[in-house]
């Protein structure tokens, strides 16, 4: 039997983690035992971090981009060096199971590959000035320090889209990651503060603030952070982007999912049913991208049901530790309540469990959830809500406009999936009448997005756009520059004057 926190300090400290970080008042346990891991010391001082950020900043906006690359670039390589490292504290703190926990640390290795090349690309473009001998462009400008605040599910990916692109945008970063994951979180500073000093770059360029909630709040009132990218609960959201506008800050905010997929008669429902049971029970249900609704039209929804009940019985469930399980713990004994008060809720509504809803004993206080299948006669409140674990619901439908309809009857808009072989089909789901998501998929589920497209969805998801394609302009102030050099006085819309 494997000592979990003996695992967790091995991990830190080859990552260069100092022990002084590994004493405090922030308890850490591990979802895999519901056990305490280490505990953590606070930050104090959150207006102090960002100062010296600001500092670093300073400094760094005058460095040449692609010298900016080349500290993203050694960043990608130490990740890379300490991917069973970070892999490990993803398993031991999120409770990933080992392929996705690697998965996630492989999203960091990629997307620091991504901002390399990216930091020789942050183009401006170049515009036909009406003036003779003018010329009209932009530039793209270093914005400032990006405070970063995450979400427990995904404790290093989404800091690593944040962090390796603002750093080539000529960024600092201070990062607030979930009060569930500081470990993680310290090994990752750990290793950038490694590339930092190899770099000669200034050293508060990076700092991680560890706490909860007023953490959180002090990085969203300072006036020295113009931009906050906030990934968590719409309730989050709702707090944190008001705030941020009143002292006309700009947020990127990644909030909460309710995302489904269309099932049509043309579908291949093998290839579905897979795709399917990845996106809907994977991860145990804990993504932003988790498949929560399954819309199927009528002639297949009797088959399909009976496929996934199938699988469902099969899934592996159990500690991510051992090999082979597919289905690991959920984060906590809230998740677990919000679980059974959903399926409760569900069943008022007219749903029925078709499979899965009960918990598994499998390693003292760990809450291993049976991924659940709820038929449902109608999409009620509760199925029109995030609940944050394995619940997927499933609706049918005569016509596709009334699928549509269902699919976008929902306050979120995050990811979505149309399984079919008839392409009048896709691309009807792809058009402007189509999804209102950000993530619109045909053939493939709504979980697993790649680095490089840019990554968010709309309405109560929060409508940002981080990682990949031009999500980085969101990291820099944008000037439009007019030079004259004409050596006379032409003014705009032939205004004459003096
Ligand atoms: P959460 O909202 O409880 O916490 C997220 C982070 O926000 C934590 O670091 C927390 O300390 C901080 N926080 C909470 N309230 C705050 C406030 N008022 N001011 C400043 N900071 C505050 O979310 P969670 O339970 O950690 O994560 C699950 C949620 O995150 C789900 O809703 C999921 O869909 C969402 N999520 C979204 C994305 C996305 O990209 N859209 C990605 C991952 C997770």
């Amino acid at each position: 039997m494997i000592d979990l926190r003996e695992s967790a300090q091995n991990a830190l400290k080859a990552c260069g983690v100092e022990d002084a970080a590994l004493t405090g008042g922030l308890t850490v346990r591990t979802p895999l035992t519901g056990v305490e891991l280490l505990s953590v010391r606070e930050t104090a001082d959150v207006d102090a971090a960002v100062t010296a950020a600001h500092a670093a900043y300073q400094q760094w906006r005058t460095v040449p981009a692609p010298v900016r690359g080349a500290l993203v670039k050694r960043l990608g390589q130490l990740i890379d060096e300490h991917k069973d490292d970070l892999a490990t504290l993803v398993t031991l703190e999120a409770g990933k199971i080992r392929s996705e926990a690697l998965g996630e640390v492989q999203e960091m290795i990629d997307i620091c590959d991504f901002a390399v090349g990216l930091s020789r690309q942050l183009y401006g473009r170049t515009m036909p000035s009406e003036r003779p001998g003018h010329r009209l462009m932009e530039t793209w400008h270093p914005l400032g320090v990006v405070g970063v605040i995450s979400a427990f599910n995904f404790p290093v990916a989404v800091w690593s889209w944040n962090t390796a692109v603002a750093l080539v945008c000529g960024d600092a970063v201070v990062w607030k990651p979930s009060e569930k994951t500081p470990l993680t979180a310290l090994a990752c500073s750990a290793l950038l503060d490694r590339a930092i000093a190899e770099a000669s770059a200034p050293a508060d360029l990076h700092r991680v603030v560890i706490g909860g909630r007023e953490v959180g709040e002090a990085l969203v009132d300072s006036p020295l952070v113009p931009l906050v990218s906030a990934t968590g609960s719409t309730r989050m959201g709702r707090e944190v982007g008001p705030r941020v506008a009143a002292r006309f800050g700009r947020t990127l905010l990644e909030l909460g999912g309710n995302n489904a997929a269309v099932v049509t008669p043309s579908a291949d429902l093998d290839l579905a049913t897979r795709a399917i049971v990845f996106a809907a029970a994977g991860t145990a249900g804990q993504r932003c991208t988790t498949l929560r609704r399954l819309i199927v039209h009528s002639s297949v929804a009797d088959t399909l049901v009976e496929k996934l009940v199938t699988a469902y019985r099969k899934l592996p469930i159990g500690s991510p530790l051992e090999a082979g399980t597919l289905v690991g713990p959920l984060i906590d004994a809230a998740a677990w309540g919000h679980m059974t008060d959903a399926l409760d809720a569900a069943r008022r509504d007219g749903g029925e469990v078709l499979v899965g809803g009960g918990r598994r004993e499998v390693d003292g206080d760990g809450y291993y959830a049976e991924p659940a299948v709820v038929r449902m006669p109608a999409q009620t409140d509760i199925v029109r809500t995030e609940t944050f674990a394995p619940i997927l619901y499933v609706l049918t439908y005569e016509t596709l406009d009334e699928a549509i309809a269902l699919h976008n009857d929902v306050p979120q808009g995050l990811s979505s999936g149309i399984f079919t072989r008839d392409q009048q089909e896709a691309e009807r789901f792809l058009a402007a009448d189509g999804s209102d998501c950000g993530i619109v998929n045909v053939n493939i589920g709504t979980s697993g997005a790649e680095i490089g497209g840019a990554f968010g969805g709309e309405k109560e998801t929060g409508g940002g756009r981080e990682s990949g394609s031009d999500a980085w302009r969101a990291y820099m102030r944008r000037a439009t520059n007019t030079v004259n050099a004409s050596g006379q006085l032409l003014l705009a819309q032939d205004v004459s004057f003096l």
